[in-house]
């Protein structure tokens, strides 16, 4: 433990295996787990199809390099590009790695076109990784103390101010990168109303819409893309964490035009898009189809939704309860990191969203009587702190 970069400020507990919606630490006490390895598991842990393909696909093929063709990315790229109806699809490791190669696909396409556009804008309270550039893209100071002089081009605005977008707007922006629905920033909805103002103020100054949906992608929200419930088309659209099911790979896609900037050498990543990410993310895509679980994440994700709003009406700590499908806050008017622990000790999972917002992940798959169980774990967490 003394080896391990003190990036991450833990409690002290060990995870060792895991089985559907629950999951065992060293002692082998039992918990449900609402954190889903931060939306990563969207099946849950150990789901026997995933399990079945990572273990044949790694005694057929773990890697190959992209110097070479790869049937399962090539089928990976056709059923994502179906699903969100853009055309071409670039695969790398990462959320921040996704992002990084929407920004660098950005500035290549007006460049190819001899134009001076390179400036993005994005929102504040939003989270876009942690790699240079995306925590210059990111609108949260925290990520950035102690780590400038950062990339240059980024303008931050308030998420749902359409006229602070339209001011901020110029002759060098290239792209506005917003998260349809902001997960680590704090539980917020970028609402359908300001999303398609957003795409017509896009559309109107020929500037590129990036959707980082790394958290809400891949049914997360109870449509596969948060944005189709916006019904609006992202120009470029960034996938990550639940993708693999709990192996990475990270994704960009772009409609046809834009992608073509991205010519043999312009971009790459080792890794990106190999045999075993790839199947693992085609068979997480057949499941959430085959299991229903799209439908499963609307009736679950309201079932979260109305016990929140009955604790809500109960704890005076509670303000709001928000989200989407089951992406779900719950805003309290004082830090919930006590309730957390709290929560823990109960045998229950949770993660923040920013200091005062309590965030529900749950596996995709998650059933009724697991909710119902969270909720007794949650109350009696709440009494506990609150008393
Ligand atoms: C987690 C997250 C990222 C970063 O993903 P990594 O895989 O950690 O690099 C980027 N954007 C959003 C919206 C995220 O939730």
């Amino acid at each position: 433990m003394n080896h391990i970069m003190n990036t991450y400020g833990r409690p002290p507990l060990t995870l060792l295996r895991g089985k559907g919606s629950r999951v065992w630490d060293d002692q082998n006490n039992e918990y449900l787990d609402f954190v889903a390895g931060i939306a990563v598991n969207t099946l849950g842990h150990a789901h026997p199809r995933l399990v079945q393909t990572i273990a044949q696909q790694a005694a057929t093929m773990l890697h190959c390099s992209n110097l070479y063709h790869i049937p399962k990315q090539i089928e990976l790229a056709e059923r994502l590009c179906q699903l969100s109806q853009l055309d071409r699809a670039f695969f790398c490791n990462s959320g921040a790695e996704a992002n990084e190669s929407a920004l660098k696909l950005a500035r290549k396409y007006f460049y190819d076109q001899g134009v001076n556009r390179f400036e993005v804008i994005t929102a504040t309270q939003s989270f876009h990784g942690r790699t240079m550039q995306t925590i210059a893209a990111t609108g949260q100071d925290k990520v950035k103390v102690g780590f400038e002089p950062l990339p240059i081009g980024f303008k931050h605005i308030a998420l749902n101010d359409i006229h602070a977008l339209t001011q901020a707007i110029d002759k060098h922006t290239a792209a506005i990168l917003l998260e349809p629905l902001q997960g680590e920033g704090g539980v917020n909805l970028a609402t359908p109303a300001y999303l398609q103002a957003v795409r017509a103020l896009c559309d109107q100054h020929g500037i590129l819409l990036i959707l980082d949906e790394v958290q809400t992608g891949m049914g997360r929200t109870g449509s596969m893309f948060a944005f189709e419930q916006a019904n609006i088309q992202p120009d470029i659209l960034t996938l990550a964490k639940g993708l693999g099911g709990g192996v990475p790979i990270g994704a960009m896609l772009a409609k046809k035009a834009v992608a073509s900037a991205l010519s043999p050498g312009t971009h790459g990543s080792t890794f990106g898009g190999n045999p075993l990410s790839c199947a693992a993310a085609l068979t997480v895509l057949t499941v959430i189809e085959e299991e229903h679980l799209l439908e499963n994440v609307c009736e679950r994700g309201q079932q979260l939704r109305q016990g929140l709003e009955h604790l809500k009406a109960r704890f005076d700590c509670i303000d709001e309860v928000r989200g989407q499908g089951l992406l779900l806050g719950l805003a309290c008017n004082k830090p919930v990191a006590p309730l957390i622990e709290c929560c823990r000790q109960h045998g229950l999972l949770v993660l923040p969203a920013g200091p005062n917002v309590l965030r529900f992940l749950p596996p995709l798959n998650i059933n009724t009587s697991d909710i119902n169980e969270a909720f007794l774990l949650l109350e009696k967490s709440l009494n506990e702190v609150t008393t």
